[in-house]
């Protein structure tokens, strides 16, 4: 395959003189890389104790509500996955070496990681501890295509912080993303403009990010298993079958993807919520609730930004969620205090009796200024991991 990624975009500029950047046509051509680092969490601990290198390692709390947060490639070979039950892991491989999450080890591994990538570029997305989208069009080495850049960035990671990252570089995030899976683990895989439509023809599915498995269901019951079949649906259609996605999927299937890479993606809540082992009554959920407001201050304590309101969050036993919200003229001054907040907003919670809870939550939002890098993404934001994982009870 030619490793000669994407014309040089001022070439691309000058073919078409008089085009303006409002040009619907022609966008501007960009570089975009996606960056994962190859089972993150299970390798820096590899790394870090070298009698656990070769062996399965699966790294995720002891628990029977715990799930998985990494696995090493030889837990995977025995079928252990991320975010599978750490239980159901305990069965499929019982001679893995299991182990504790140390987020704040894992934390310090990824800084070191966004600091390679901003030798290249400053515009950085993190999604995660161990992923990131590089906007490369203009990058500030001067290296000539996106392809080297990815394998410079590879290179660097590799002999800097002995570890693994896989690449993909396309022209927009969601084939880069794609791309990046492509070769894994350590590897590279390049999707270049004239090859995108070609790429996305006999994809399955599933691979597009936001088909998951009901989707992917719902779409072959429609005779639509491949890429290459949403192109042959008209936008109408997709719409009808499903909805506003429908658009999004139908400029997918053509290797559309105009969504920027956004650098310091704005946190909107710090929280931490707890799943209990057995449901319990709301006032038996009082020393969770301890415990989660000093994780969410130690880690609010980090940030630069102040928030304005609490959030307490129950499920019930039947799993109907509440959320109740306070915004105090003064807000707590330390863990205590928000945990008392918390406890306060218990009176506007319906009494009824014999009620059993599931789970609890604590969070902060309502940030006053909006500039802050997710350092915490992983660990705090609300997307990107079920908080249980984090903070298991
Ligand atoms: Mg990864």
């Amino acid at each position: 395959m030619a490793y000669d990624f994407i014309e040089n975009n001022s070439k691309a500029a000058e073919l078409r003189p008089g085009s303006t950047s409002s040009d619907p046509v022609e966008p501007r051509l960009r570089k975009i890389v996606h960056v994962d680092m190859d089972a993150f969490y299970a390798s820096v601990e590899q790394r870090d104790d070298p009698t656990l290198r070769g062996k399965p390692v699966v790294v995720a709390w002891k628990g029977l509500r715990s799930v998985v947060c990494a696995a090493s490639y030889e837990a995977r070979k025995f079928g252990v996955r991320s975010a599978m039950p750490a239980v159901r892991a305990e069965r499929l491989c019982p001679q893995a070496v299991f182990l504790p999450p140390d987020f704040s080890r894992y934390k310090a591994v990824s800084l070191a990681v966004r600091e390679i990538f901003s030798r290249h570029t400053d515009l950085i997305e993190p999604l995660s501890l161990d992923e990131a989208y590089l906007d490369v069009t203009e990058n500030k080495t001067g290296l000539p295509t996106a392809t080297r850049v990815a394998g410079a960035i590879r290179q660097q990671i590799r002999n800097e912080l002995n570890l693994t990252a896989s690449a993909g570089v396309a022209p927009n995030k969601f084939l880069a993303k794609i791309a990046s899976d492509w070769r894994k683990p350590d590897g590279l895989f390049v999707i270049q403009p004239h090859e995108v439509e070609f790429f996305l023809r006999d994809l399955p599915i599933g691979r597009i990010p936001g088909v998951g498995k009901v989707t992917e269901e719902h779409l072959a019951t429609a005779g639509i298993r491949t890429v290459g079949d949403v192109q042959s649906k008209s936008l109408e259609d997709l719409e009808a079958s499903l909805g506003r996605y429908g658009h999004r999927l139908f400029e997918l299937s053509r290797g559309i993807d105009p969504s920027p890479v956004v650098p310091n993606r704005v946190r909107k809540q710090i929280s931490a919520e707890d799943t209990f082992p057995d449901d319990i009554p709301l006032q038996a959920t009082v020393e969770a609730l301890r415990r989660l407001a000093e994780k969410v201050w130690k880690a609010s304590r980090a940030n630069a930004r102040c928030a304005r309101t609490i959030v307490l969050k129950l499920k019930t036993k039947e799993f109907q969620t509440l959320t109740r919200s306070l915004t105090p003229t003064a807000m707590p001054t330390s863990d205590e205090e928000l945990a008392l907040a918390a406890v306060s907003m218990f009176d506007r919670i319906p009494l009824r009796e014999g009620q059993l809870y599931r789970l609890v939550g604590i969070g902060l939002s309502n940030f006053q200024n909006d500039e802050e890098p997710p350092l915490f993404s992983a660990a705090t934001e609300n997307e990107a991991i079920p908080e249980q994982l984090l903070y298991p009870a």
